[in-house]
């Protein structure tokens, strides 16, 4: 009998395979498609290896704001596939090594439970003292819609649609808007919700709408997709009905946990229908089974999978775990980049919480200038002079939040924050500059 079975080979459960087996347990690891899971073959890598595309073809088109003219150029959008394919495979094969160096056992097939220590994988029997379930989401699908595709379908279509409508303006959604607008694709977004980014600080939400329309992306709030057709996609915006010719409807309105296929019902696993439930171990009501990352359908984060794992594995190797779970810093990669870590606003109201704003605008920043990257701001939420939440819409926000997630991590307060030395000029003066407001 191994030590601990992990079903799913994504950010959550190789890691914890690979340090499960670093501390001396016996693991077998089940795959059923490609190693590294959503976050590698089809989420984080292969859409920010696509954004680094976008990135470089708004820096071409800026390049004459700089004194540099380039009068042409061609986007090989092949090329660009074939690169971001190539990338996915060199950290398959790096994840791979990992595994055989630390004997974890791998094995690629469908795992099923049979009973609370027992997993069925091509009809073979797997057994284990502790389970642990790491089995992912899938995309939501949406009826009416056939002819649509999903984020998995668009990381591999072969070229840039002329028109995308992006159906959702969640992370995702805008994500991908971001990207396929700077391919060349003429991009709307739908959103049922009154604004985008709906789990963002308000203001982000209508900053990062105002910087998408700027740059010729078309926004529908209070719009509902109602089918999409040869090519031709309904919505309802109020209470009138509206056409829109799309060559392509992606369905990006969340996803949801991959549990369908499991037969929990043999070992009574419970589960709602956001994933499976866990008590603040990731241990589900059965204690030798575990379930960790977006399975249990809350956060569904590549760097919470993982630290999902890492506490587990503390809690069943009986060592204390000091993983901070209210501080999961979120990252959007958009033009300019949003972060966000901690309390919002509306949080404190909601919680009856006192508190304070600080602001400061990328534009006062000497090397946000120097870079011509100006637009957004940072701010920050102060209670009782403890930094509670961080919220970041501009240049590399997705670097910057992490000097706030060590501070706050740390639980250092502003007066002593205000004592750290800075280099200058770094985008990084900003939050100085926020707090001295
Ligand atoms: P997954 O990565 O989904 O892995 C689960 C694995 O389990 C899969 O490989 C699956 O094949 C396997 N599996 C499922 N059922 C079985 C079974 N019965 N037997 C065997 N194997 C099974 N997160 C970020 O933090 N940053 C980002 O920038 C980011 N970008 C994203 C972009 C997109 C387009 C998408 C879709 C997601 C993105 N995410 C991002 C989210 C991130 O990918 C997920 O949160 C993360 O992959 C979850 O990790 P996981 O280990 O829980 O599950």
């Amino acid at each position: 009998m191994n030590d601990l079975i992990i079903i799913g080979a994504g950010p959550g459960g190789y890691e914890m395979a690979l340090e499960a087996s670093k501390k001396g347990l016996s693991v077998t690891l089940i795959e059923s498609k490609d190693l590294g899971g959503t976050c590698l073959n089809v989420g984080c890598i292969p859409t920010k290896t696509y954004y680094k595309n976008a990135k470089m073809i708004r820096d071409i088109k800026k390049a004459h704001l700089f004194g540099v003219n380039i009068n042409e150029f061609q986007f090989d959008f092949a090329k660009a596939k074939l690169r971001k394919d190539e990338v996915v495979k060199t950290l398959q094969a790096g994840i791979l090594y990992l595994l055989k160096k630390a004997n974890v056992n791998l094995v690629y097939g469908h795992a099923s439970f049979v009973d609370e220590n027992t997993v069925l994988v091509n009809n073979e029997q797997y057994q284990a003292k502790n389970i642990i379930i790491a089995t992912g989401s899938k995309p939501i699908r949406l009826l009416g819609f056939d002819d649509a595709i999903t984020s998995d379908d668009i990381l591999s279509i072969e070229e840039v649609p002329q028109t995308l409508s992006i159906i959702g303006g969640g992370v995702i959604g805008i994500e991908m808007a971001t990207i396929f607008h700077s391919f060349g694709s003429n991009v709307k977004i739908f959103e049922m919700a009154d604004r985008l980014l709906p789990q963002a600080d308000i203001e982000i939400s209508k900053r990062i709408a105002a910087y998408l329309k700027q740059e010729g992306i078309e926004i529908y709030l209070n719009t509902k997709a109602l089918n999409y057709q040869n090519k031709v996609l309904t919505v309802k915006i109020k209470d009138e009905e509206k056409q829109f010719d799309s060559d392509q409807v992606l369905i990006a309105i969340g996803r949801k946990a991959n549990i369908s296929e499991l037969h929990l019902d043999k070992v009574n696993v419970a589960y709602d229908n956001r994933g499976i439930l866990v008590n603040e171990h990731f241990q589900t009501n059965i204690s030798n089974i575990y379930a960790i990352g977006d399975v249990c359908g809350k956060v569904m984060l590549a760097h919470y999978a993982t630290y999902c794992g890492k506490h587990a594995l503390k809690h069943i190797l009986g060592e204390e775990s000091k993983i901070n779970f209210y501080l999961v810093p979120s990252v959007v990669f958009t033009f300019p980049e949003i972060s966000w870590i901690g309390l919002s606003e509306e949080d404190c109201k909601n919680l009856g919480v006192q508190y304070q704003v600080y602001k400061s605008q990328f534009r006062a920043n000497g090397k946000a200038l120097a870079d011509n990257e100006v637009e957004g701001f940072v701010k920050i939420i102060v209670v009782d002079d403890y930094i509670k939440g961080v919220h970041i819409i501009g240049e590399d926000a997705s670097t910057l939040i992490h000097e706030m997630v060590v501070l706050m991590n740390a639980n250092i307060n502003t007066s002593s924050f205000l004592d750290i030395i800075h280099a200058h000029p770094t985008l990084n003066e900003i939050f100085h500059s926020a707090l001295i407001m």
